[in-house]
């Protein structure tokens, strides 16, 4: 297993569509495991391939594990529930919902973003059988946040043309800070 790189806002690999998976191949538990290991690690709890700079469309999530520390002060992640999916279909969306939304690819910025609250996905699993889902609440936003990656889309992209335009700028001076002092984003929030 390995830890991946995370891209970050401007890369243009967040951009672009993924592409679908044409065949499940065994191979793909290898890259799922990584997308995994390094979800957890930021901590987060999705995590869509453009992310990583890779355009499939498979996407990893867990909205529901615990963060601990050790005696040392360790992070650690305890009650893992990994859900890995592939060329996820939504086949419906139900109500409204508007959560506080971070990102992994948009680092130190929250948002709350409108979102349905129900959502029913058909997707592949890891084997490539097919699967449905339903989610509610926090898995349903995750789902459609991690979607919105696949399509090229970031959750700052669905804020009002104003707020879109100072969260940009504002990312775009706090990178440029971070990259002369060699500094990595801040670690913290559970981002998606
Ligand atoms: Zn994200």
């Amino acid at each position: 297993m390995a830890k991946l790189k995370i891209y970050t806002f401007p890369d243009v690999v967040l951009a672009q569509a993924a592409e679908p998976v044409q065949r499940v191949e065994k191979s793909m538990h290898g890259l799922a495991d990584d997308m995994l290991e390094t979800m957890y690690d930021a901590p987060g709890i999705g995590l869509a391939a453009n992310q990583v700079g890779i355009l499939q469309r498979i996407l990893v999530m867990d909205t529901e594990f615990e963060e601990e520390e050790d005696e040392e002060g360790m992070g650690i992640i305890r009650n893992k529930k990994p859900v890995i999916i592939i060329n996820p279909e939504i086949i419906l969306l139900e109500g409204k919902t508007a959560i506080e939304e971070g990102c992994l690819s948009v680092p130190e910025y929250t948002s709350e973003v409108p979102r349905a609250e129900k959502v029913k996905l058909r997707y592949q699993d890891i084997d490539g059988l097919e699967r449905t889902l339903m989610a509610e609440g926090l898995q349903a936003v995750c789902i459609q946040h991690e979607m919105d990656h696949l399509d090229g889309k970031l959750f700052i992209d669905r804020l009002g043309p104003m707020k879109k335009e100072m969260a940009k700028k504002r990312l775009l001076r706090e990178r440029a800070i971070r990259e002369a002092a060699g500094l990595s984003p801040k670690k913290g929030h559970k981002g998606f």
